[in-house]
């Protein structure tokens, strides 16, 4: 069939399977232009199939050679729907590596369940015996508590009062101010449960329970901050309430594992175009300008050239630094002064008119296709294809 972008609402839910397999091999392709990362050979990626996730797997395999097990949530094609571009990444990244000779499995299925935890542990026992690396990168609207059956869903609003800023619709450009209601207690709490830091709590001490963490072993997860701007919807929002669970959870984390010399943290990453990112109000404008300040500045990254940075410098290189909440931190070039400061300058620039010019919208448009395998060069967009790409999942 002939496989077209197709839209509802802030989601593509057509996926190109060739265009994916070609964004999985740039970010290959770039890890393997870099210098080898030392340390992680046996990995564990919670979350592994887009965005920062797939970029973590791809740096540990390609970079360090590591042996990776990763867990995503994703969907094959069936006779009604093409699969989900993170099916086809996943596809894609598996038959990279194994053409490398480099041991890769994919488990399938709601990693917050403890189905899917004992699933993993059961193949880390058979194939690996342990784990010295932990990525935690999941981002979901929704988790099924798995003790309590209760379901929980995710909002992205601010606390305590409402929040008007502008707003724009990437597909026609055209910028309006947008709402967002004040958050409820309920809501805080529930986004809290769904994207803080108890499901990785869970996982690790899973692994700790199973005895399939090596000594000295390291895990991560992934947080944002921002900037001034998204504040009231980010950091000072629900979203932001999680993040804040998630860093406690850290350092409760990295406490526990002291006792194996192990370490836990969170770091602090630059706002990107994702599938998830792409859903919060405001952000995806900050994005557009974001892209163009640091473009203009020559110190913008992609997914990859950010976790590329943090493995290789700072995780397992010489810059290891913490923050004053013991965080690492990659969005340093996001908060310099200087951009964040033409950020603020900018903003209140921005109309319909000159939203084009100001910002990179254009290219956050190009990016967002890009993330479902959409626009790329060098694929015929008009060639009959199949969609069903299989690989063995677990
Ligand atoms: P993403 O949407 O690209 O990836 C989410 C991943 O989670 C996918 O692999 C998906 O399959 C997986 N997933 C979702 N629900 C799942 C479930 N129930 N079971 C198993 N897998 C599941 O998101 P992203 O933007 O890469 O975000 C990953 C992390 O990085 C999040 O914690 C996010 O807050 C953080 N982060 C993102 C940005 C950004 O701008 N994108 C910046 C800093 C930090």
């Amino acid at each position: 069939m002939i496989i077209k972008p197709k839209f509802k609402d802030f989601i593509c839910v057509t996926a190109h399977p060739e265009g994916c397999a070609a964004n999985v091999r740039e970010q290959i392709d770039y890890i393997k232009a870099n210098k080898q990362i030392e340390g992680p050979k046996k990995v564990l990626v919670i979350g592994s199939s887009t965005g920062y996730g797939l970029a973590s797997r791809i740096a540990t395999a390609f970079g360090a050679g590591a042996s990776t097990i990763g867990v995503a949530f994703e969907r094959p094609s069936t006779d009604k729907k093409l699969g989900t571009a993170g099916w086809y990444n996943s596809a894609a990244f598996e038959r990279f590596a194994k053409e490398e000779g480099l041991y890769s499995k994919t488990v399938n299925g709601d990693a917050f369940s403890k189905e899917i935890k004992d699933k993993v542990i059961k193949l880390i026992k058979e194939d690996l015996g342990k784990v010295d690396l932990v990525v935690y990168s999941i981002a979901s609207p929704r988790r099924t508590d798995p003790i309590s059956g209760e379901t929980y869903r995710s909002t992205l609003k601010p606390i305590g009062e409402a929040y008007k800023n502008k707003a724009v619709d990437f597909h026609t450009y055209k910028i309006s101010d947008v709402e967002i209601e004040a958050a409820t207690e309920e809501e805080v709490k529930a986004t809290v449960k769904v994207m803080g830091g108890e499901d990785w709590r869970l996982w690790i001490d899973a692994l700790l329970e199973a005895k399939v963490l090596e000594e000295g072993a390291t895990t991560v997860a992934y947080s944002y901050i921002g900037s001034e701007i998204t504040y009231p919807i980010y950091w000072n929002g629900t979203i932001g309430k999680a993040k804040e669970h998630l860093e406690n959870t850290a350092i409760a984390l990295n406490k526990k594992l002291k006792a194996m010399n192990g370490r836990a943290y969170v770091t602090v990453n630059k706002a990107l175009v994702t599938q998830s990112s792409s859903a919060i109000p405001v952000v995806p404008l900050y994005m557009a300008l974001l892209d163009k300040v640091m473009n203009e500045k020559n110190i913008n990254e992609g997914c990859i050239e950010q976790i590329y940075r943090l493995f290789k410098t700072q995780l397992f290189g010489s810059e290891f630094k913490l923050d004053s909440r013991d965080r690492l931190r990659v969005d340093d070039f996001e908060m310099r002064e200087d951009v964040q400061n033409e950020i603020l300058n900018l903003w209140e620039t921005i109309n319909s008119e000159n939203v084009t010019e100001v910002t990179n919208i254009e290219k956050y448009r190009r990016d967002f296709f890009k993330l479902f395998g959409f626009g790329i060069e060098g694929i015929d967009y008009e060639k009959d294809i199949s969609p069903n790409v299989e690989f063995e999942t677990y």
